[in-house]
């Protein structure tokens, strides 16, 4: 299939103005494209940096059809967008993804079968409706994570039950909606790769990253993913090859895996954007995740991207803002920029919370050694988690 490139100084646009929508923007604009902007919010990190910002909701009709009639192709940087405004703009536009991909990753039953058609192993586990669901269970799912189907992140809509009677009160705390139970499991890492794949079926993907959550928060990336055999990093490209390939996916699109403690290689879930996990790939890589999600918007050619640096990636959460004693502080920037490999990207949120993601700084080195110390003095300096690094 021959692509159909847009040029520079056409519009692109953005569903959700969140901090992935900046980045995107910037990609953007590097390659000289103009970007328009879905968001509700006046502040929005993306809507601040965006050629246009509509200030609307994601499913405002008259909003929607501005997009429509400025840009020439869409994408989202928000997984929960109404799958019904992609397919809106997709009457009259190139979308990427498409509506239906992004449902699929909305809801975690569809995405659970998703990757058992691309021959992904997953947890085991079981879709819940219903508290008669929930009194029928296989008892070894338990103990287990309860997970809303849709709506959940960053460790929320879960609960951790185990056993029946747990499970039951758990399913009626969070609503009595469409529930995921996962057996848990015995986790020896987390991984994630982000593939990048084009409208032709080109496929490309960035190096495996490993990840450390803290409270369900992803807090570090590390790439090379350190300690991971070879050959299970390959199979996990594979795997995240297969599975965007399987459903035709156009656009990027990030795979989260489990390793176990016996070595197997699970699937957890996965987004239909760019996601956390790839941010170091801005200061790392020769092309970043954002770029990647340009270029396929924009129908040019996908190049593999390399590796140039080992890298650290640390996320800046709300509660740096605020010392031992709750008072408001800023981070000590300079501190941390003294350090030869500091990357620091901040999202222009005015309004630092707990658990709020605010931005992020990415440690690069010569080599992976040098990167971890540097990365373990800058989490010294700002009072970060040490996960990953130590
Ligand atoms: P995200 O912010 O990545 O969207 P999320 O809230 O959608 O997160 P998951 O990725 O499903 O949630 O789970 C969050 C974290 O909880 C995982 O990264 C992992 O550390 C832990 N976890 C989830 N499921 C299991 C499981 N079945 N067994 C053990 N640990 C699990
Ligand atoms: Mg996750």
């Amino acid at each position: 299939m021959k692509l159909q490139a847009l040029h520079p100084g056409e519009w692109l646009g953005m569903l959700g103005g969140g901090q992935l929508g900046r980045m995107a923007v910037h990609a953007a604009q590097a390659l000289g494209y103009r970007v328009a902007v879905i968001d509700p919010d006046k502040h929005s990190p993306a809507g601040a940096a965006a050629d246009e910002h509509l200030q609307a909701g994601y499913d405002d009709a008259h909003a929607l059809s501005q997009l429509a009639s400025r840009c020439a192709a869409a994408s989202t940087e928000f997984e929960n967008v109404p799958a019904s405004s992609l397919e809106r703009l997709a009457q009259d536009i190139d979308v990427a993804p498409a509506g239906a991909a992004v449902a699929v990753c909305q809801d975690r039953a569809a995405e659970k079968a998703q990757f058992a058609k691309a021959g992904v192993p997953c947890a085991p586990h079981a879709v819940l409706r219903t508290a008669a669901d929930c009194a029928a269970v296989d008892a070894a799912l338990l103990p287990g994570i309860l997970k809303t189907a849709r709506m959940g992140y960053d460790g929320k809509g879960q609960r951790r039950v185990a056993d029946a009677a747990e499970l039951t009160s758990a399913f009626a705390e969070l609503g009595n909606v469409p529930c995921v139970l996962e057996a848990l499991l015995p986790l020896a890492a987390e991984l994630s790769v982000i593939v990048a794949r084009g409208r032709d079926g080109q496929i490309v993907s960035l190096p495996v990253q490993r990840n450390w959550h803290v409270g369900g928060i992803l807090a570090t990336t590390a790439v090379p993913a350190s300690g991971i055999a070879p050959a299970l990093q390959v199979q996990a490209q594979q795997q995240a090859q297969a599975i965007a390939a399987a459903f035709e996916y156009v656009g990027v699109l990030c795979i989260e895996f489990f390793v176990l403690q016996d070595g197997r290689l699970l699937a957890n879930e996965m987004a239909p954007r760019p996601h956390n996990s790839g941010h170091y790939s801005i200061d790392a890589c020769s092309h970043s995740q954002f770029e990647l999600q340009v270029r396929a918007m924009a129908q040019l050619p996908l190049p593999q991207p390399r590796l140039h640096s080992p890298a650290f990636m640390l996320n800046l959460l709300g509660d740096l803002w605020f010392d031992a004693q709750g008072q408001r502080r800023e981070p000590d920037w300079s501190a941390v920029l003294a350090l030869p490999g500091a990357h620091l990207h901040l999202y222009g949120k005015t309004d630092p919370r707990p658990g709020r993601k605010m931005g992020h700084l990415t440690v690069t080195g010569a080599s992976a050694d040098e990167a971890r110390a540097q990365a373990l003095q800058a989490a010294q300096v700002l009072g970060l988690p040490q996960d990953g690094l130590v």
